[in-house]
């Protein structure tokens, strides 16, 4: 931290134009196109706003001309995105799950799609509400734009299906202000005049992601963990370390008559796992003692109550055994 690689400097003093630094940035783009496979016709970019300002940062970019553009809302992050990208077009609901509170994915064959579409956005993996989707949506040429930010190298993904890949750092990535695009590259150089030059994605392109001063310390230590990734054996190994961890909590929750899990089988999240007590005036009991065991940040959102658990890639699978530990416990205890 204060002295890299014997430089005399830590990485927060260094400029980012310095060449200790460029080769940090350089060498945390590499390794990152490495684990996703990006292709070489896709820029990497490393940017600043996290997620909730590519909601308008992506409009702003991918419009190209048009007047409309798809949105599936499969939960609380698509609403926020539906919501920013209203500023800036014709937002069209091609499918909701919002008829069953947003527990399942809506089956391609329900979305309907405009003629005129820009792109088509989802949220991949819905952070609160516990969804993933487990493929890729088919969309006819029409670029597909993905929020990955709360699943984003917990498995492998074909980068070339999708037009634009965002996804904030703080869920498993690295530190918080660091958001990451993934574009392909006949998509930019067509941003609506009024985007401010650090969100235009061509200008920052061209400028290698430095058109601004970028969140070094932040780029840094997600070079670390690109570098602990590739450790692990990289994607394939992180998605069958994530399938087993899983499947701990919830092959507990499928046999437990005391707690509940609201997702559709089909579309459970490998990261966000939502439950909930089928007594709902236990809720308070049952977090205070996770607290007293040492395990917090289990209350659920305040938008859908109830508990999640979020297991991030570095959460360790003795992690969730210790939650399910407790979790039957608590059941012998109170049911
Ligand atoms: C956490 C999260 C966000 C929040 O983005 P920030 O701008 O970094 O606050 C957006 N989308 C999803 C899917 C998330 O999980």
């Amino acid at each position: 931290m204060l002295d890299w690689h014997g430089s005399g400097m830590g990485v927060m003093e260094m400029s980012h134009r310095g060449k200790e630094f460029i080769k940090i940035h350089a060498e945390a783009e590499a390794d990152l196109r490495e684990l996703l496979a990006v292709p070489s016709n896709y820029k990497v970019l490393f940017l600043q706003g996290g997620a909730i300002a590519e909601n308008a940062i992506v409009p702003m970019n991918m419009l190209r001309g048009h007047a409309v553009a798809d949105y599936v809302n499969t939960g609380e992050w698509s609403k926020k995105s539906i919501k920013e990208a209203g500023k800036y077009c014709r937002v069209n609901v091609a499918a909701s799950s919002e008829d069953r509170s947003f527990t399942y994915i809506p089956a391609r064959e329900t979305w309907v799609l405009s003629a005129d579409a820009a792109y088509v956005h989802i949220c991949s993996n819905e952070t609160i509400g516990g969804l993933e989707y487990h493929w890729v949506p088919e969309t006819g040429g029409v670029p597909l734009v993905a929020d990955m930010s709360s699943h984003i190298l917990s498995r492998p993904v074909d980068v070339a299906k999708y037009g634009l890949i965002y996804a904030g750092a703080q869920k498993n990535i690295g530190p918080a202000g660091l958001t990451i695009v993934i574009v392909r590259d006949d998509l930019i150089g067509k941003a609506l005049p009024i985007t401010p030059s650090a969100f235009d994605y061509k200008q920052q392109a061209d400028h290698d992601s430095m058109l601004n001063t970028p969140p070094t310390y932040a780029v840094y230590i997600a070079g670390l963990v690109f570098k602990w990734l590739k450790k692990q054996g990289g994607m394939a190994a992180i998605e069958r370390h994530n399938i087993v961890k899983v499947a701990v909590l919830y092959d507990y929750l499928d046999q437990s008559g005391f707690f509940v899990s609201p997702v559709a089988r089909a579309d459970r999240s490998r990261m966000n796992v939502p439950f909930r007590l089928k007594n709902e005036s236990l809720d308070g009991a049952f977090l205070k003692g996770a607290e007293e065991r040492g395990m917090v940040e289990l209350k659920g959102h305040r938008a859908v109550g109830g508990m999640r658990a979020s297991i991030y890639n570095a959460m360790p699978i003795d992690g969730v055994r210790k939650l399910v530990e407790y979790m039957k416990e608590f059941e012998a205890q109170n049911a």
